[in-house]
């Protein structure tokens, strides 16, 4: 076999000039996203006075295989993409493991994650509809920095609801956004009327991305040629991320390699459903076989812990309801969580998959998720954001059962971005001062009592 070079490049021709769908492969489909008044399946009519009329159709079609990228969006992606897989010979050194590890490296772009992937085709869909502006809500800071960035590349306004904890702990992140033309207003604001409630119900409180949706979502309906758009969760996002897997798969297809074990940090699903989408078409269409490990944080685990439930994606409860795995659309991790992937609920076709088996999820507490990010920062080079250590500590994991086994494994796994604007979370673990918070039952049972009755 050829010498494996340490990053594996695809030729700007070799690049997906379309999307993959993986709902038009899966015989049971996740279910229908439901109206929250009526309880019954939301119409491209109700969904399309939130969402571009585009995405909307992208939203409801679970049959459609491929959507065609279009030449814009591939020109934009062509600016960062291809995205390298790197083959991390040092980090396999390190371990002293006989597995080949390989990770997807999405952090190239400065918005420095995966985000830009659908931030790019949601203001592009934006813009062909003839809009002013689209509204958002951010946590951590880098959809609300990638959706300025595509904002800004098709003129368009962008208002960001970004929860109060982190527009205080990164005004860095917020002066990104602003310097791409973003307006930032931290969450729960006076601007809305949810905003306004929220306030009055919780005096001080700090924000969540459930109450930062809210705000956004009804910023968009209250203003002419606005709309709403979402960086995670949405299978339309899922759809736009599948670039990532596709590209892993045609890189791997180039020198021979087939993947025994596939691994990506799970927040609300996005970069993980996109990873794996292309693989698992091939394991729902019976031609290979991967494991493929979800990896959430024990502080937040709806996968591992939660409920398979219709739901609310937002704490207002103005978003549709969707059916997945969740811990109630009210849970808030624990103040001393630090490392994102923070959203109570988890997308519904991630969901679905885990349902049938098809992939398997860990949770992992984040002292060790930063163990991890600091070992692979020390011989790969890259600093990590804490969401991708996620993966990168399960990646380390299988490694060393491989080195007891002596099994040749070819773990591949999602680095999602990097994480130069966490270094507050870097610097408790520097200190020392990082700990661990697993919710109980009783939490977790309070939580998921406040599920709306559906089913
Ligand atoms: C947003 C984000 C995630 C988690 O979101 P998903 O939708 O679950 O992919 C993971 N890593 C980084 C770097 C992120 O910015």
């Amino acid at each position: 076999m050829n010498e494996i070079p340490y990053k594996i490049y695809l030729e700007e021709n070799e690049m997906p000039t379309q999307w993959y769908n993986v709902r038009g492969d899966m015989k049971k489909k996740p279910a229908p996203i439901l109206n929250p008044g009526t309880l019954q399946p939301v119409t491209l009519e109700e969904l399309s006075a939130i969402f571009c009329e585009d995405l909307a159709k992208q939203e409801l079609d679970d049959t459609t295989r491929f959507f065609d990228i279009p030449e814009e969006i591939r020109n934009f992606y062509k600016m960062y993409r291809p995205s390298p897989l790197v083959r991390a010979y040092c980090l396999e050194k390190k371990l002293g493991t006989p597995a080949h590890i390989y990770y997807k490296f999405e952090g190239n772009n400065t918005s420095g994650s995966h985000k830009l992937n659908s931030a790019i085709a949601q203001a592009y869909y934006a813009k062909k509809q003839g809009l002013k502006g689209v509204t958002t809500e951010t946590g951590a800071g880098q959809w609300g920095t990638a959706l300025s960035m595509a904002c800004s590349y098709f003129d368009l306004d962008c208002q960001v609801y970004m929860v109060k904890v982190s527009y205080e702990q990164k005004p860095f992140r917020r002066e990104v956004m602003r310097t791409y033309g973003a307006q930032v207003t931290p969450s729960p604001s006076m601007n809305t009327e949810v905003g306004r409630k929220i306030n009055a119900e919780f005096p001080g409180t700090t924000g969540s991305l459930g109450c930062a949706i809210s705000e956004a979502v009804e910023a968009a309906v209250t203003q002419e040629g606005y709309r709403y758009v979402l960086g995670s969760v949405l299978s339309q996002v899922l759809l736009h991320q599948s670039v990532i897997g596709l590209e892993t798969k045609a890189a791997l297809d180039k020198y021979g390699i087939k993947a025994d074990m596939i691994i990506g940090c799970a927040g609300g699903g996005s970069n993980l459903g996109g990873l794996i989408s292309p693989f698992v078409g091939e394991i729902l269409r019976g031609e290979a076989n991967y494991d493929i490990i979800a990896v959430e944080p024990a502080s937040c685990p709806s996968l591992t812990r939660g409920k398979y439930a219709y739901d609310f994606c937002d704490t207002g409860k103005v978003c549709p309801l969707a059916k997945m795995y969740t811990l109630g659309s009210g849970f808030i991790p624990s103040a001393n969580h630090a490392g994102g992937l923070r959203y109570h609920g988890m997308s519904s076709v991630v969901s679905e998959l885990y349902d049938q088996g098809l992939i398997t999820a860990r949770s992992v507490e984040q002292t060790s998720v930063f163990e991890a990010a600091e070992m692979f920062a020390r011989v790969e080079g890259i600093l990590p954001a804490p969401e991708s250590s996620h993966a990168i500590r399960v990646a380390i994991d299988e490694a060393l059962k491989c080195k007891e086994t002596g099994e040749e494994k070819n773990i591949v796994f999602g680095l999602t971005g990097t994480g130069y604007f966490d270094m507050v979370a870097y610097e408790k673990f520097n200190n020392g001062e990082m700990s661990d918070y697993i919710p109980t039952d009783e939490e977790l049972a309070k939580s998921l009592d406040t599920l709306p009755k559906v089913d």
